[in-house]
């Protein structure tokens, strides 16, 4: 019996009794899920492994965080209120949706503790639950049908629309809704016309609503209802069951172990072969991801997980300049392959190369590794390491971009990509002006110092970033840090050369780096170059910390030791644009903002995208070897948010932002109008610039 009236599991349905039918129908629903989850676990447990199982507090820290906080949703407000409205709906509505289930097939269940006072509340919350979420489905439906924002668009290079699914996916929500609405409705309609007590629902809600549209029904009418109801609640949560694991609401069973398993670090790479270490590495016969199979586990349910929002190709710079890349679409593809090759009847498919299959090769090239997809997804589903293992794979192929080929050959042979001479490194600091201000001394052994500025490549041998070099040893110098460089002994750092794929080159470059910088006998090392720092503070182990020229500053500066003098032309206005590896990689967000702040009269704006949401100059590294097909470069679209924010001085803390910016800004025909600067050269204007005090000096400052 229900609230006094008898229970759908004691009617017959036709010739079958209640009991036995909804006993078949979750019997079915349950066997069907089960052999169809199954089917889809095949492909990861053929997978290369993943080494997730670690640090299990912060895990469920981080799934506090991001699944049941929800927390990334509210970077895109409308459509993430309207998520968290549904989440905590569906979490509300979870022990009706138990509940419903077991009254089919036990005739009376009430959810132990649900008896008294305390189900009362529940069901009062419960019925307001199911009336939001019917209604989020409507709102849903009318921004897909009506409004269709752009990010959900399936550009004709990616296959056909998606929003018939989605649609009949959010009809199937709002029919599980209203017929349990429904049903709690008549039910009561029921025993009021029984002349029994009459359970109280919540004003306005869709059983409220429900109930007063049925006031007037026949009891044998409602007896219909009653029972109809029930069976649709039941046939469509069932049917809704099986169905998601075939397309994106699968992400509602996946997301929770998504999340918990989610890569906990920023800033680095995924080794080759979890468990494999860089000495066994020869023993691999086959390097990164060339068939599915060779994804991860974890890659693999990062697939299944992605909801399609399309919030990371909203975000991603390579998407927006119309390079061949949507990060959402490496992951429906990969989702499609799976599905299809490993399909719910049948056996799975051989698997076939990804790159010239389902991917492009300009595709996994044209990624800059920005992060900025990753930073947005809502669901922690990752990009770079997947783009990484492709290269991988690509380059064990000898599948690489010519122009890439010869910038890795120099690395090779010369420990710098432009092939130049080792003995030419240290040049930059050579240059007669500079000499005369400051004095860099070469590390070899009888020159110690406490702290080695790690210089890298494109500071040494580009002339234009050389400045940036001599602009940082000037403050090195300035704030009293016994400092010096290794000079012939450094080689590049490698940080790109990993990322796009090269890892036994990568790993040849860190060991010598590493071996000079323990010889060096340092403390500390500084450097300019974001993608040097995250070499050194996430690629190689065994080094003296690291810390960029902008955290040296800001903590100078903070401490009062370092004054600037104000701005020479008080009528310019900043931007700062955040390098993605010193940004969203690194977090360093605050402390170039703060040193820019620290300078008397400098106007500072933000860019529309700044700080995590931060757009990508173009890339560095080896993406200044690559001419990927796109219709905008990066740089001329982020001098232009620049000029939008109404700033006429780009401040950028990176030698390849340095490099993209300033040729956007020709590119852009903005010369004359926008200038960039990097914020070591600016800090050492203003150092250097008359004005007030200095305060502190080189021995009151120098380390010990
Ligand atoms: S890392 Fe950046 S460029 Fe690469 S897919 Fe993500 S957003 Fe796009
Ligand atoms: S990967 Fe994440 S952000 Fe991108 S479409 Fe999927 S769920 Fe959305």
């Amino acid at each position: 019996m229900v609230g006094g009236i008898q229970s759908p599991a004691q009617a017959n349905y036709g010739p079958i009794p209640g009991e036995i039918l909804f006993s078949i129908i979750a019997l079915l629903g349950v066997a069907c899920f089960t052999y169809i989850v199954m089917k889809r676990m095949t492909p990861l447990l053929r997978g290369e492994r993943d080494f997730r199982f670690d640090q299990p507090l912060i895990r469920l820290g981080r799934l506090a965080q991001f699944w049941l906080g929800q927390w990334k949703h509210p970077r895109y407000r409308f459509a993430g209120v309207v998520h968290i409205l549904i989440f905590a709906g569906f979490l509300i509505l979870a022990t009706r949706a138990f509940a419903l289930l077991v009254l089919g097939i036990s005739g009376h269940f009430i959810v132990p503790g649900f008896s008294g006072l305390a189900g009362q509340m529940y069901e009062a919350i419960k019925d307001y639950a199911a009336t939001i979420v019917f209604s989020c489905m409507v709102v849903a439906a009318v921004r897909r049908i009506v409004i269709k924002p752009a990010r959900y668009a399936v550009p004709a290079e990616y296959g056909k629309g998606r929003g018939a699914d989605a649609i009949f996916l959010l009809a199937l929500i709002a029919v599980l809704m209203a017929s349990e609405s429904l049903f709690k409705a008549s039910e009561s309609a029921l025993q009021a016309q029984q002349g029994g007590g009459t359970e109280f629902l919540a004003m306005l809600s869709l059983p409220w609503m429900f109930r007063n549209l049925l006031s007037e029904t026949s009891v044998p009418a409602l007896w219909n209802v009653y029972r109809g109801a029930y069976l649709l609640d039941v046939l469509t949560f069932y049917f809704l069951l099986c169905y998601r694991p075939f397309g994106i609401q699968f992400h509602v069973e996946t997301s929770l172990f998504n999340i918990y398993f989610a890569k906990l670090e920023r800033g680095t790479v995924k080794p080759v072969r979890w468990g494999v270490s860089d000495e066994q590495l020869d023993q691999v016969k086959s390097f990164g991801v060339k068939k599915f199979e060779d994804f991860t586990w974890k890659h693999m349910l990062d697939f299944y997980s992605c909801a399609d929002c399309g919030r990371c190709s909203d975000q991603c710079p390579a998407n927006a300049v119309g390079r061949p890349l949507s990060p959402r679409f490496l992951t429906i593809k990969a989702r499609d392959y799976s599905f299809q090759h490993y399909p719910v009847l049948g056996n799975p498919g051989d698997g076939a190369a990804l790159v010239g299959s389902i991917y492009s090769e300009d595709e996994i090239w044209s990624c800059t590794t920005c992060g900025a997809c990753e930073e947005e997804c809502p669901l922690l589903i990752q990009y770079i390491d997947k783009i990484v293992d492709l290269r991988r794979g690509m380059v064990d192929d000898g599948n690489v971009p010519k122009s890439i080929q010869k910038a890795l050959k120099a690395l090779e042979s010369r420990g710098n990509p432009y092939g130049k001479m080792e003995k030419k490194r240290a040049e930059w600091a050579k240059a007669k002006e500079f000499q005369e201000t400051c004095d860099v001394r070469t590390l070899n052994g009888t020159h110690g110092a406490g702290t080695l500025y790690f210089v890298d490549s494109i500071t040494s041998f580009d002339d234009r970033m050389q400045a940036i070099g001599r602009a940082t040893a000037r403050i090195l110098d300035r704030i009293g840090e016994p400092f010096g460089i290794l000079g012939g002994a450094e080689k590049d750092s490698g940080h790109d050369v990993r990322r796009f794929g090269e890892e036994t080159l990568f790993m040849a470059l860190r060991d010598h780096n590493v071996e000079a910088i323990q010889a060096s006998g340092v403390q500390r090392i500084v450097t300019a170059d974001p993608h040097a720092y995250n070499a050194l503070k996430h690629d190689y182990k065994d080094v003296p910390p690291v810390e960029h020229i902008s955290q040296v500053i800001a903590r100078e500066v903070r401490a009062g030791k370092l004054a600037l003098a104000p701005v020479e032309d008080p009528d310019n206005v900043y931007a700062y644009h955040d390098p993605c590896y010193l940004g969203r990689h690194n977090q360093v967000y605050d402390d170039p903002r703060n040193v820019l702040d620290a300078i008397p009269g400098l106007q500072r704006v933000e860019m529309k995208r700044c700080r995590d949401r931060s757009f990508c100059c173009g890339g560095g590294g080896l993406m200044l070897f690559y001419e990927p097909q796109e219709t905008e470069r990066m740089g001329v679209k982020r001098v232009r948010m620049a000029a939008e924010a109404g700033a006429n001085v780009i401040v950028t803390a990176c030698p390849f932002c340095m490099t993209n910016i300033e040729d956007a800004i020709k590119v852009a025909g903005m010369e004359g109008r926008m200038t960039a600067i990097d914020l070591a050269e600016l800090v050492d204007q203003q150092i250097a610039r008359p004005g007030p005090l200095q305060i502190g000096t080189r021995q009151e400052s120098a380390m010990a």
